[in-house]
């Protein structure tokens, strides 16, 4: 499947960093992603070129306009297939999880709207927006690398993007819990050794171990998530021990 993205942004350029570099680059290179850009300040027609106004009843601040943004989403619409999800990246939105990039990853084309200043004007999200998506609760000064988290965090769900399918279900977060650590050569470290199982040979006592180093981690570190995954009985054997 390819998902075709097309992001709505005052600065384009930055997309690059997605598009040109690593796992998403790669993806966009062999055709299983394809990102690109509409800038508002395209569809102005004012000499300034003016995306941005000050706010109804005052206040610090400007707010992004509607006409140029109703017309860079409708080009938008039409560079990418039909029936594309319109999502605003903001801090007010639906928070971004691992299950969600899942969902976000099955649609078959997204036109992400990144905001700047104090955002953009409600009457637009109101008329053009089907879903607001958060990447969490802090402010950033644009919508630019939130809608990138969203592009990486999704583009490596695609099947045949990860060199080894199996990479991804093995993420923190894929089955409920966080990863295991991981060891390299040299076997020696300072003062530190690869642990011994790992050297093992022993496929089963290996993957006994990499569980239940998931499941500690995961209680010490987030035992919220232990509260929501469905442990299976080897899980909660382990867990007990
Ligand atoms: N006044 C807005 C509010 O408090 O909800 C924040 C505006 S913020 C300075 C500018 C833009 O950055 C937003 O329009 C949004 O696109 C983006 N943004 C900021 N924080 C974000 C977050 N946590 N997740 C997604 N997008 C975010």
């Amino acid at each position: 499947s390819v998902v075709e993205i097309s992001v709505i942004s005052l600065f384009p350029e930055m997309f690059a960093a997605v598009r040109d570099y690593g796992v998403t680059g790669r993806a966009v290179q062999n055709g299983l992603l394809s990102i690109t850009c509409c800038n508002p300040r395209d569809f102005t027609t004012d000499r300034h070129q003016t995306v941005d106004d000050r706010p109804y009843g005052g206040g610090p601040g400007m707010v992004m306009k509607t006409e140029p943004l109703q017309q860079a989403i409708a080009l938008a619409k039409a560079s990418v297939a039909p029936g594309a999800t319109v999502i605003y990246l903001s801090p007010q939105g639906r928070p971004l999880t691992q299950a969600g990039l899942a969902e976000l990853a099955a649609k078959p084309s997204l036109i992400l709207l990144a905001g700047r200043y104090e955002g953009v004007d409600e009457r637009l999200i109101d008329s053009e927006v089907d879903e607001e998506w958060s990447i969490g609760d802090y402010v950033l000064s644009g919508g630019e690398l939130a809608a990138m988290v969203m592009i990486d965090g999704l583009s490596r769900l695609l099947p045949g993007v990860l060199g080894h399918h199996l990479s991804a279900e093995q993420d923190s977060f894929a089955e409920g819990l966080l990863d295991c650590p991981h060891y390299t050569r040299p076997e020696h470290y300072r003062d530190m050794a690869v642990p011994d199982v790992l050297l093992s040979g022993n496929h089963e006592a290996i993957r006994r171990w990499r569980l239940k180093q998931s499941l500690g981690r995961t209680w010490l570190r987030r035992r919220d998530l232990l509260e929501k995954v469905e442990l299976g009985d080897e899980q909660n054997k382990l867990l007990a021990e």
